[in-house]
């Protein structure tokens, strides 16, 4: 959790075809992204510049390569954070923390030369939730400030800044963060479906010793509900399986078993948690 929670700085070097399936997301964000790219012509059609993206569903299905990949494919710098992280005990500090973090990012632009930054938030309903029967909440301030910020963006300054926040639960974020203007370009980023389960797990068996028989197809078909991430901790496995078994290569029989251990761990992990 440490290290998911810690800021991640400076140019990114993910590209889109490092991610697997999402094929539909990808254009969309690819589309949405050229406007940052097209800035002189969005102006001229005196468009409203984009500032905010938010990327809907499931855990471990691929939100954070994408707004990597995001900042490699507009040049950007690429600075990210948890909204976990803005949650304090003391009043103001997720403000102040908020505002630190697009100074940094235009602060490393700058320093970088590079025309636009990208912010990620992941978990952006910790701080952007729905606030209840007008209930004050200690971080209400957090959120203002953030709102603040993106208001703040013009699409004459440089650098550029675009947003991409990150989140598994739309429903329960306040209307103010997704009004126009602010987070209003929605891209939902689903469970792969079997052909993107394949490419998934064909990028994650890159570096990989596979037998020459193993059928990554048929692997696909019985990881049915799987994310990217548990596709991912299908190949990790598989191949601890095949060391363990004194082996030099993955056979198909390890996938199999792999499947397995990561349906049987999700299920341990869920009955533990309740
Ligand atoms: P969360 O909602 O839990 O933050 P997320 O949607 O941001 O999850 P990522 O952090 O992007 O998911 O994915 C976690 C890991 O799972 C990645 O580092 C990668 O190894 C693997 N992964 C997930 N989706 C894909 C994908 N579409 N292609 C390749 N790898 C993937």
């Amino acid at each position: 959790a440490q290290e998911r929670k810690r800021k991640k700085k400076g140019p990114s070097k993910l590209t889109f075809e490092e991610i697997g399936g999402q094929d539909s997301a990808k254009q969309e964000l690819r589309e949405a992204l050229d406007f940052l790219i097209k800035h002189e012509e969005i102006r001229k059609f005196g468009i409203r510049p984009l500032k905010g993206i938010l990327l809907t569903g499931p855990p471990g299905t691929g939100k954070t390569l994408m707004a990597k990949a995001a900042a490699h494919y507009t040049d950007s710098i690429f600075v990210a954070a948890s909204g976990s992280e803005f949650v304090e005990m003391y009043v103001g500090v997720g403000a102040s923390r908020i505002r630190d973090l697009f100074k940094d990012a235009r602060t490393r632009a700058t320093k970088e030369n590079k025309e636009n930054a990208i912010i990620f938030i992941d978990e952006i309903d910790v701080i952007g939730g729905k606030r209840e029967g007008g209930q004050q909440r200690e971080y209400d301030q957090t959120l203002n400030q953030l709102l603040t910020e993106m208001d703040g963006i013009y699409s004459s300054d440089t650098p550029r800044i675009l947003v991409i926040a990150a989140t598994n639960r739309k429903e329960m974020l306040d209307s103010a963060l997704t009004r126009p203007g602010r987070f209003d370009r929605h891209i939902q980023v689903d469970l792969p479906d079997k052909k993107g389960r394949k490419h998934i797990l064909e990028l994650h068996g890159v570096n990989k010793p596979l037998m020459k028989e193993v059928n990554l197809e048929k692997t696909a078909e019985e990881s049915y509900g799987f994310s990217g991430a548990q596709l991912e901790s299908v190949m990790n496995e598989a191949a601890i399986y095949a060391m363990r078994d004194g082996l030099l290569n993955i056979e198909q029989r390890h996938l199999s078993l792999a499947i397995d251990k990561v349906m049987m761990g999700e299920k341990t992990d869920r009955e533990s948690s309740v």
